[in-house]
């Protein structure tokens, strides 16, 4: 059987060999949209608190039950807050305040919380953190003009809303959000505000 002969190495028309081609460039590194506070293409513990906030919403009526109660209870302590100091008492109540509301609205602790207000629905998860109402862009399935499979926060609201013994508290104006205060205690806040008030 006849040999087959190897084939030449191809060769440009200066006789030089090819040139080696360039490596492909390594894929650039996708960067996960920043909207808001946070960044919403949900991780599965931001999509597990998203669940949660949910059921918050449905639960609306029993929360503010609730939070009415513990609210009251936080006024009758003002001799305790006065004795430790509110300023004192400041990092561990924010720190409780921060696990309780995060896991049950997913809170940003903008430290002057309107969730009474709101039906129970954050609206520091609004992209656009509007406090008071939706944008114009709310799609016609009532979600996000933003994040499209996230309902609008105040859609929710105003479901959250008409569960709530004082839900028309929605209609109320809000003032913008003072970032000073962000990740400070509203709890402590309002209590102090209340104990002040109730003593004077
Ligand atoms: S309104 Fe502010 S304090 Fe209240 S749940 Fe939202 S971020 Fe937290």
């Amino acid at each position: 059987m006849a040999e087959t002969a190897a084939k030449p190495a191809p060769v440009q028309a200066d006789g030089k060999p090819p040139a080696k081609p360039a490596a492909k460039p390594a894929p650039k590194a996708v960067a996960k949209p920043i909207v808001g506070p946070v960044n919403f293409a949900a991780d599965g513990r931001v999509r597990r608190r998203i669940s949660l906030k949910y059921w918050s919403i449905r639960n609306a009526r029993l929360l503010e039950g609730f939070y009415k109660a513990f609210a009251a209870t936080l006024v009758k302590l003002d001799p305790l807050w006065r004795a430790i100091g509110y300023e004192r008492a400041e990092t561990p109540v924010a720190a409780v305040e921060r696990a309780v509301k995060g896991t049950l609205f997913d809170c940003r602790m903008c430290g002057q919380c309107v969730l009474s207000s709101t039906g129970m629905s954050c609206p520091m998860n609004c992209p656009k953190q509007l406090r008071n109402g939706p944008c114009g862009g709310v799609r016609a399935n009532g979600h996000c003009e933003v994040i499209p499979d996230m309902p609008c926060v105040w859609v929710k609201a105003w479901e959250g809303s008409r569960l709530m013994t004082e839900g028309d508290a929605i209609l109320a104006v809000q003032k913008p959000v003072d970032h000073t205060l962000k990740e400070t205690s509203s709890w402590l806040r309002v209590t102090k505000a209340a104990a002040e008030s109730a003593r004077s």
